[in-house]
This record gives C-alpha cells, structure tokens and sequence, in this order.
C-alpha cells in the first residue's frame, strides 16, 4: 500500500484515483473544485487544502489537468509539488500536455532529486472507470518498474516511449492519425452516399479492403455498421472534439517547433476548429461526418 497525492479530480483523474483506492492505497487529493474533493472523501480517500499539503509524506504524486500551464504552476509554482515534495517520492503526470512542458518540469523535477514521468493515457472517461486505460509514458526505465503497478491498476496497458516528453510525443502523434482518419472515413461516407452506395456497403468491402482503420471499423462514423459506435447514440462522446481539437493544436504547436510537414493534421485541426466553432464541442469526435455531410 502507497500513500498517493493525486491532484486535479475531475473527469478523468477522479475515477483513476477512485481505482487506487480501491486498490488498497491511501489517496490524499488536491483540487480547485469542491465538488470533486467531496467525491473523493465519499469513496474514502482525503483531501487536503493545498497543493503543498496533499504531497506532505507522499511516497508518490499523481496529477491529471487540463493543459501544461496548471502542470507547469501545480510542479514548479510556489508551493508547488516540486518545492513540498517528500525525498524520494515519484511524480507522474497523466495529464495531456505540450512536450515542452513536460520535458521542463521534468527537468526541474530532476534538478531537484526526484525522478518524473510524463503518462498521459489513452481510453476515455470509461477506461478510467473501468481500470482498462493505456499508458504511454516517457521518463526513467527505473521510475517507470516503480510506477508500474499503480499504473495497471488505473490501465491494463503501459508503454515505454522513451525518454521525458515522448509519452505526449506519443500521445499527440497517435491523436493526430486518429483526427485525420476520421476525416478521411467521414468523407468517404459522404462521397459514397452522393454515388448512390450505402453506408453499410462501403462499411461491407472497405472493412476487408485497403480503406480499413480503426476510425471504421470500431468507431465507425454512421449508425449501423458498428453498433458500439457513438454515432449510435447520436454522438454522444466517447471522445469530444473539444478534446479532439485541442490534441490536434498540441500536434500542430509540436510540428512547427521541429520543423515537421504535417498538412493534414493542420487541416484536421481547421476542420475540428470549424466543428466546434459552430457549438459541436460536446459531441463525440466522430460526429464531424454530419458537418462534412452539411447537415450541422
Ligand atoms: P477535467 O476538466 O474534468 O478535470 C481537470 C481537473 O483539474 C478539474 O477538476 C479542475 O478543477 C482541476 N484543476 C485545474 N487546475 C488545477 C490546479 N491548479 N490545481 C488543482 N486542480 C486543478 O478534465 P479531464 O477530462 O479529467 O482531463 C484531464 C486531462 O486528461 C486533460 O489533460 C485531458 O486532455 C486528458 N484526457 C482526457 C480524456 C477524456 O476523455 N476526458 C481522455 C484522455 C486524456
């Protein structure tokens, strides 16, 4: 059993940290909203009133926020994890954020003593729940084999991907193909209902064909084809495109600090821009194909 602060609760972070508890480990969390704290304490764990006194004797810290400027303040601001920290204790961020971010506090983290890992995770608010999300994690092999059993309990996969910053590298680049590919499945849906072809028979022969990808063949963009599919449950996430849109812009950022081509992964970020320009960011991701289609 571990002593765990784990800080930012919400969506994502209050189930994952609900599965440690369950799991055994006492959890002492830190959050900006009330609400989330009370869920905590409702399942047995503890909040404190800071970020400060949530990682006071903590043997590990665990974080998941919203975006790198509340990784950046939560790790390196005043009274932050890095300054308040016990010796020795591990720092994971499960958050989505910039490389550079990541690799900064990372930098600073170690400067200080303490091994970090960056673990933003794939699976959505259901594989929170349900202990199945994936890891991609970049920092120290060695912090990785003392962080892998609570990440399975939170996942049921983690990957190494190298070195500080290459879990979001990871993370972003993967974001990136699954944008464009629902774009491109979205589209051939469109263009195929113009030539007179069904969806269930472009679904029947690209599945087996040259077309097949995960956008269709397990999140399929129509209703029909792939029952368990948001567009089923009128696109209800799932994924939102909100989140969508903001790997996306994090792809784009990336690339044009390496100097990377990536003309598609910016035209998916202007279409889901569009998309939830015109008041779709709630919906599930693959609910781009009506805007395609002209029907939002
Ligand atoms: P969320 O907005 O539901 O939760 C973020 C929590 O962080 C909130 O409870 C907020 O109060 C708290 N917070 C913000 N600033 C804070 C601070 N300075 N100190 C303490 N707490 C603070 O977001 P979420 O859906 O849980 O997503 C969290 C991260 O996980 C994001 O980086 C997101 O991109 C990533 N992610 C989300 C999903 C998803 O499906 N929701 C999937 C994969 C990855």
């Amino acid at each position: 059993m571990s002593t765990i602060a784990f800080i930012g609760l919400g969506n994502m972070g209050g189930p994952m940290a609900a599965n440690l508890l369950k799991a055994g480990h006492a959890v002492r969390g830190f959050d900006l909203s009330r609400e989330a704290g009370d869920r905590l304490v409702g399942q047995g764990g503890t909040m404190a009133a800071t970020v400060a006194e949530a990682v006071h004797g903590a043997e590990v810290v665990v974080s998941m926020l919203p975006a790198g400027q509340h990784v950046r303040e939560v790790y390196s601001g005043e009274g932050g994890v890095i300054g308040a920290a016990a010796p020795g204790a591990l720092f994971i961020d499960c958050s989505t954020i910039d490389v550079d971010s990541a690799r900064a506090v990372a930098e600073a983290a170690e400067t200080a003593g303490f091994a970090m890992l960056d673990a933003p995770v794939s699976g959505g608010v259901g594989g929170a729940e349900a202990g199945t999300l994936t890891f991609m994690v970049g920092g120290p092999q060695a912090a990785l084999e003392r962080a892998r059993p609570l990440l399975e309990v939170m996942g049921k996969a983690v990957v190494h991907a190298g070195g500080p910053g290459n879990g979001q590298a990871a993370k972003i680049c993967n974001n990136m193909i699954l944008g464009i590919s629902m774009i491109a499945v979205g589209e051939a849906f469109t263009l195929a209902r113009r030539l007179g072809l069904s969806d269930q028979a472009l679904f029947d022969i690209s599945s087996k064909a040259s077309g097949q990808c995960w956008s269709l063949t397990t999140y399929c963009p129509v209703p029909g084809p792939v029952p368990t599919s948001p567009a089923n449950r009128d696109y209800q996430p799932g994924f939102s495109a909100a989140m969508m849109l903001k790997d996306l812009k994090l792809a784009q950022e990336a690339a044009a600090r390496a100097g990377a081509a990536t003309p598609l992964g910016a035209s998916a970020e202007s279409l889901y821009a569009l998309f939830v320009n015109a008041g779709q960011g709630g919906k599930d991701f693959s609910g781009i194909i009506r805007m395609l289609d002209g029907e939002s």
